[in-house]
């Protein structure tokens, strides 16, 4: 590569004036200032301005490639130019040049003032609302009421978004192809049409309640219907719930993501329902019959003779529906058995009678290190 190519170029970083670390944002950031201040369009017949902005657009088109970037860092402006110069045309190498002049001109436009863009349909966007229910409202099913915002098609225009009615009309600018194509140099660049922000249509005669977008944004009430059995983050779809779309196009989607509220005594996993109950240590001992209180009426629980604290019984059927089908999951109730902290004169004599008469076998031990224990003795 000959040196006249090399010893005249300014430093990427220094082009864009941003600092070696720079993130991927910074960059993008500088280089639309830069290419803002010197784009030809701007400052036409100047000479420096158009330099300023091919270095611009050069120091971008290499910073903005990792792997470039990372070669530029080690060997400087010879380990990104190829073989010769400046390595053919500058958006060969995958900058979506097109993409940030959209955004550029998109910007550049909106700052003049009302939009005049042209309509091209285009589906409406998809909508989410975070809905919290009861916890029995999942199980149950529950029906309500909610508010969004969300665009609709404009009264005033019926969506043409154009006072008379008339509808867009072709570009004149760039005769309905949305990019004009200009030479730079060596560069050869297709930018989006500012006159109609890229979509070739314009609208002469915005309507003045939408301004020519053909939406406005308004509050709707829905009717919500939740099915039982839902769990937690449940996405329910409205199909055309959603914002309206673009020029006639079709409508978004409504998402009612729900979120559900915890129980005091229930807690769900899947489709069982675990509550824990105290018993006593008579009714451990002896076993006892009662009821507790189920999410959907009285449970009857039996508890069998000898049961141990932390045994969970499965009282079938009597947990969450399935969802869309038919059958329940299971209630499972986890027994603790308390042990009462004060006991009165006489109380406390029962327990040391208890104790005296209960065997080796009625204590508590592990079997296992029981039988051991035996072994090594005997
Ligand atoms: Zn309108
Ligand atoms: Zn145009």
């Amino acid at each position: 590569m000959g040196s006249n190519t090399t010893v005249s170029k300014a430093d990427y970083y220094e082009v864009l004036g941003v600092a070696r670390d720079a993130s991927e944002q910074e960059l993008k950031s500088a280089y639309r200032k830069q290419a803002l201040k010197y784009h030809p369009d701007r400052n036409p017949g100047d000479r420096v301005a158009e330099e300023k902005f091919k270095e611009a657009s050069e120091a971008y088109q290499v910073l903005s490639d990792a792997d470039k970037r990372a070669a530029y860092d080690r060997f400087g402006h010879a380990g990104v130019s190829g073989g010769g110069g400046f390595g053919g045309s500058p958006f060969a190498g995958g900058v979506d040049i097109g993409d940030i002049f959209g955004d550029l001109f998109g910007e550049m436009f909106n700052m003049g003032g009302g939009s005049q863009r042209g309509a091209r349909q285009q589906r409406g966007d998809d909508l989410r609302f975070d809905l919290t229910i009861d916890f029995e409202d999942a199980i149950f099913g529950t029906e309500t009421e909610i508010r969004i915002r969300r665009l609709e098609v404009c009264s005033v225009c019926n969506g043409r978004g154009s006072a008379s009615g008339r509808g867009p009309s072709v570009c004149s600018h760039c005769q309905g192809r949305g990019q004009i194509r200009y030479q730079q140099g060596f560069f050869s660049v297709a930018r989006t049409c500012s006159a109609c922000g890229g979509t070739g249509q314009v609208i002469t005669d915005p309507c003045t309640a939408c301004r020519g977008e053909g939406r406005a944004a308004s509050e709707v009430k829905l009717h919500v219907k939740v099915p039982p059995g839902v769990e937690d983050g449940t996405r329910i779809r409205y199909s055309g719930e959603g914002d309206a779309g673009r020029a006639g196009g079709p409508k978004g989607d409504l998402y009612v993501i729900l979120a559900i509220r915890p129980h005091d005594f229930f807690e769900r996993q899947g489709h069982n329902l675990h509550c824990v109950i105290p018993i006593s240590f008579p009714q451990a001992a002896l076993g006892a019959e009662f009821e507790i209180e189920g999410i959907d009426g009285p449970v009857p629980i039996r508890i069998p003779e000898g049961t141990q604290s932390g045994k969970e019984l499965r009282i079938r059927g009597r947990g969450v529906p399935y969802l869309n089908e038919k059958g329940h999951g299971d209630l499972i109730v986890k027994v603790v058995v308390q042990i009462p902290r004060k006991l009165s004169r006489a109380q406390r004599e029962l327990v040391a009678k208890l104790a005296e008469s209960m065997t080796v076998e009625n204590k508590p031990s592990s079997p296992g290190l029981l039988e051991k224990m035996k072994d090594l003795f005997s």
